[in-house]
Order: C-alpha cells, then structure tokens, then sequence
C-alpha cells in the first residue's frame, strides 16, 4: 500500500498499518468471545464506515451470532454534523438480543449519543460499543465505548472503511491527514 494517498484536494500518510489493525482486531474478537460466551449476540454494523472493521471483526468470532445492519449518516466533508439520519434497521432482529455496535470511529459521541434511545426503542436485553478507532479528547457527547481497537488524537483519518468525502473506504490502512495539507 502507499505510503502517501491524495484524495480530492487533501494529502494523507500512514498511520496505523494493516498488520497492526488486524492483530487488534484479532484480539477484540478474542475478548468479545470471552464476554459473550453465555448468549448469541447480535453484532450490529453501523455502515458505511465499519464494514471492513465489521467483516473483520465479525469472521473472527468463533461463537454462534447474529448480524444486523443501520446505516447511520452524520458527516459532511471533514466534519460531522447534528444532523443524524438512521435508516435500514430491522427491529425483530434487535429485539430481546445483546447487541453490540460495531463502528469504525466514536468522535464527538453526536452519532451514537443519537443512535442510542432510537435503538433502546427496539428493545434489546443489553447494548455495548465497539469501535475500531476512538478519540477520547474529541469526545463531546458522552457514550460508553466498552472496546477500541485504537485510542487516537484528534487529526482527521481515512482508509479500512473510513472516507473522505466518498473517497478513501477501501485501503486496509488507515491514513491521517498530512501535516502540509
Ligand atoms: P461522532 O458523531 O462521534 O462525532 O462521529 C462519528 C462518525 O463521524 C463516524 O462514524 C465517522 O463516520 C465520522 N468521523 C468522525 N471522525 C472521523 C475521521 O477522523 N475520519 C473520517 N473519515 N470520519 C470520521
Ligand atoms: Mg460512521
């Protein structure tokens, strides 16, 4: 993969490498297995940002479990908006069941601050968070992130399912924006 990506009018390096993801994910996958051991969870992939973190995570599990998906949209450009829109969520699967959010980043919080009551409307035994990438300074609205693969700093990152204005999804490293971009 390079080392150096332009995506619309932005320069972006390296930052963590897919081998190191993998190996996080890997044992997130291992840890979840060990909490969840005693029921059949339903892991819910928040598109589109987690879908690489959420196949990842999800083909390493090695227990009986659900999949469910909602696609939940709030940024525009560079920065997330308070404007939250949920769609595609199928409340029978969620109903009754522990579930487990699966998202590629928890920043502000807004996303999932939001997405929470929507979700308990459903009815689910219990809710946790899991998160490939967090940024505990950025975090405004507070929700409990109960797994992250990465704690990282508050600069702007693409790549493993994360985009720059639709761009970016599909490298398997995650990239942060260059310092002379
Ligand atoms: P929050 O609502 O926590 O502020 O932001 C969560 C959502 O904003 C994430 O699901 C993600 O889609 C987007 N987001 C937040 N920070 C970044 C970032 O650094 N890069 C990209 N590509 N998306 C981000
Ligand atoms: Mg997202």
């Amino acid at each position: 993969m390079p080392k150096r990506v332009h995506l619309h009018d932005k320069a972006f390096k390296v930052f963590i490498e897919e081998k190191e993801i993998l190996i996080k994910i890997e044992s997130i996958a291992k840890q979840i297995n060990e909490d969840y051991s005693h029921t059949e969870p339903l892991f819910l992939i928040v598109l589109k940002g987690a879908f690489m973190f959420g196949s990842e995570l999800v083909s390493r599990y090695q227990g009986h479990c659900h999949l469910g998906f909602v696609n939940i949209k709030s940024y525009q450009g560079m920065k997330s908006t308070g404007n939250v829109q949920v769609s595609g969520l199928d409340p029978d699967i969620v109903k009754g069941r522990e579930v487990i959010i699966l998202e590629d980043i928890v920043d502000s919080g807004r996303t999932l601050y939001k997405f929470l009551p929507i979700l308990n409307e459903m009815q689910p035994a219990n809710v946790q968070i899991a998160t490939l990438l967090y940024k505990p300074d950025a975090m405004k609205f507070h929700v409990p992130v109960n797994y992250s693969c990465f704690d990282i700093p508050n600069d702007f990152v693409i790549g493993f399912g994360l985009d720059y204005d639709g761009l970016g999804r599909n490298y398997r490293d995650i990239y942060q924006l260059a310092a002379d971009s």
